[in-house]
Order: C-alpha cells, then sequence, then structure tokens
C-alpha cells in the first residue's frame, strides 16, 4: 500500500471533479497498464499499476475520499481493508474502452474482479484450421465441390475427451485444492498465480488414456466437402463452420478456413470479377471487318463482329462473361484486346498481291527504297 499522497500520484489537484480524476487515471493505465509493458518493465508497471489503482479507488468514492481529505492514509487504513478500498469502484468500464479485459486485477489483486481467469477452466473453443486450396479459373467461374483432406484434433473417443484412462476418474489438485491457482502474498496483495501441478485445471489426471497420452484429444484425417461458390477469386478465405479443432470440456470447434489460390489461365487474365484475354486478328480481317471465335470461360467459344477498319490492340467488351460478383451483383465483363496478325512466308503469288495493292495506294514499296530506309535509319 502506497503512503505517497494519492493527489499527487494521478496529478490532480484536491478540489478536481471525479470526471477529471478519471481522465488523468485512464491516461495513467494506459501507460502503466503490465500488458502494454516491456518484459523486462513489468514489475515496476505492475507496482506503478498498483499505485494509481489503488489512488483512483479512493478518490473516485465521495466517502472515501472525504475520509481521506480529513486524516489522509491513516484514515483510509483504519477505516477499509486492502480488499474493501477496492470494491465499489468502476474499473470494468475504464478497462473496457481501453480495449484490455478485466483480467489483469485477477492477476494482480485478491479478491476476483470478474472470472476470466476460471474461464479457462470451463469449455473452450476449438482452434480455427486453414487450408489452401488451388482452383483454376473455370472451377473459379462455375464454382464446385471439392473433397479435401485434413488432420485435426478431434476429442479422443476412449475416454470422451477427459484424457483419464477409461474406468479411472481424475482427482482434485492437491496443490491447489481445485481453484486451479495458487495464492501468493505480494505486500498487501495477493496475487493469484496459475497451479503449476495441475496447469490451471484444478483437477490432475493418475492414470492418462492410452490413446491420446491424457490429451484428450487425438489426430485425425478427415475427409471435408466443401462447396466453393461461384466468383471465389485467389486470396478468399471461405469459412466451414464448425469443421476445425475440436473444443476443450466439450467447447465447441474451431472453423475451417478455405484459402483460395487460383491458378494461372493460359488465356484469361483477371481483375475483380472482369476477365481480360488477347486473340490473334488476320490484317485482312483487320481492314476489312470479320467475325472471330472468343474463348470464355463458360462456352468454348463464341462469335465476336469485327468492324471494318479496327487497328490492333482495340479492346472489345463482352458483357456478362465474366466472374460472379461474390455479393452478388451479376456478372463481370470479358474485354477481348485484338491482336492484328502481320503475315510471313508470303508465296509469289501472295507477294504479288500486295504490291499491286501498294501500287494502287501510291506507296513506293520497291526493294530498293526499303533498303535505304534501313540505311538512314541506322546512320
Ligand atoms: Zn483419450
Ligand atoms: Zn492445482
Amino acid at each position: 500500500m502506497t503512503n505517497r499522497d494519492y493527489y499527487e500520484i494521478l496529478g490532480v489537484s484536491k478540489g478536481s471533479e471525479v470526471e477529471e480524476i478519471k481522465k488523468s487515471y485512464r491516461k495513467l493505465a494506459m501507460k502503466y497498464h503490465p500488458d502494454r509493458a516491456e518484459p523486462e518493465k513489468r514489475k515496476e508497471s505492475e507496482e506503478k499499476f498498483k499505485e494509481i489503482s489503488e489512488a483512483y479507488a479512493v478518490l473516485s468514492d465521495d466517502n472515501k475520499r472525504a475520509q481521506y481529505d480529513r486524516f489522509g492514509h491513516a484514515g483510509i487504513n483504519n477505516q477499509y481493508s486492502s480488499e474493501d478500498i477496492f470494491k465499489g469502484a468502476d474499473f470494468g468500464s475504464i478497462f473496457e474502452e481501453m480495449g484490455f479485459g478485466g483480467g489483469i486485477f485477477d492477476e494482480l489483486f485478491s479478491g476476483g474482479r470478474g472470472g476470466s481467469r476460471r474461464s479457462q477452466r470451463g469449455p473452450r473453443r476449438g482452434a480455427d484450421l486453414e487450408y489452401q486450396l488451388e482452383i483454376s479459373f473455370e472451377e473459379a467461374a462455375l464454382g464446385i465441390e471439392k473433397t479435401i483432406s485434413i488432420r485435426r484434433g478431434e476429442s479422443c473417443s476412449d475416454c470422451n475427451g477427459e484424457g483419464a484412462a477409461p474406468g479411472t476418474k481424475k482427482i482434485t489438485c492437491p496443490a491447489c485444492k481445485g481453484s486451479g491457482q495458487i495464492g501468493q502474498s505480494a505486500g498487501f496483495f495477493t496475487i493469484a498465480r496459475t497451479c503449476d501441478s495441475c496447469h490451471g485445471q484444478g483437477q490432475i489426471i493418475t492414470t492418462p488414456c492410452k490413446k491420446c497420452q491424457g490429451r484428450g484429444k487425438v489426430s485425425i484425417d478427415r475427409k471435408i466437402n466443401v462447396k466453393i461458390p461461384a466468383g471465389v477469386d485467389n486470396g478468399s478465405h471461405l469459412r466451414v463452420r464448425s469443421e476445425g479443432e475440436a473444443g476443450d470440456k466439450n467447447g465447441p470447434n474451431g472453423d475451417l478456413y478455405i484459402l483460395i489460390r487460383l491458378k494461372k489461365h493460359e488465356t484469361f487474365e483477371r481483375n475483380n470479377a472482369d476477365i481480360y484475354c488477347t486473340v490473334p486478328i488476320s490484317f485482312v480481317g483487320a481492314v476489312l471487318g470479320t467475325e472471330i471465335e472468343v474463348p470464355t470461360l463458360y462456352e468454348s467459344k463464341i462469335k465476336m463482329k469485327i468492324p471494318a477498319g479496327t487497328p490492333s490492340e482495340k479492346i472489345f467488351r463482352v458483357s456478362g462473361k465474366g466472374f460472379s460478383d461474390l455479393r452478388g451483383h451479376g456478372k463481370g465483363d470479358q474485354f477481348v484486346k485484338v491482336r492484328v496478325q502481320v503475315p510471313t512466308n508470303l508465296n509469289p503469288s501472295q507477294k504479288k498481291s500486295l504490291l499491286e495493292y501498294a501500287k494502287l495506294t501510291g506507296e513506293d514499296i520497291s526493294n530498293e527504297s526499303i533498303a535505304q530506309k534501313i540505311k538512314k535509319a541506322f546512320k
């Protein structure tokens, strides 16, 4: 118990309103909360934290504060036990606001504010599991059902998850008499520590179950059917409820998360719900207009009209051939970029036709002039 002045500890003046005291305490608690301290400074933080908490407990209570104002520390110590000092003070809402649980008081102070530490003896939810699943563009587009194999901890069937060999019983831990905690005196506080003998369980297994070696759980390979909805993307997380690790003490199972990995596609690229592809067209088709076939995720091919005079790299949109939007906003689009192919290995009569075409347009395409152009370019 501190003998420093409570007002000084909280850095407030004698006439301060309760709100100001609370504000100051919150600020200091943030600074000295043991959960925020570096490991080597934890002890120091704990001491500081106890001191400010004691000051706050007294100054935030009208009666205790009046007593303290009149008689100083003696007035408090004569009237209240160390436990009574903290009784009635509103720490819970402050820690909730700050994002800390009230569990720190169970660790630091006697009297057990809230039962958060006791909860480790009750049912506990099992851990979540993650499975990475690689699927193709087509599977992601259409949705698919897959069977995956996972290994997970399940409740041992021989001992019903108790860990004690069938026919034997757990005994009450003699070290903590079943409470799971050992009280340790530290100044005027009693610090409750988790019992080492039973790891806070309050009970001890004398004859461990052979099948699970007393763990109450066994690893089992399971095949699980998962439905992949249409539209999933690379990095999508799908939750399969209750297919994770078994809980402890009949606690609920954890969940299984499927992490989607989308394989690269040789034709398509994806951007959210839209897909992109590049399709070659002949230069005659680009000039005169044509109809080409375009691959999609859904049918093998669709026909697409290319108007006369289409430049290379022009992008056409085919609506509704992208991926389904997972939030139900219909489907994305497919963007088709056409790339004009330059013919190679022409036979003499094809060449002749092209030269005739050049002549008709007045283009000088003779071999000499090409040679000159190349020369110029490299000068
Ligand atoms: Zn077992
Ligand atoms: Zn124990």
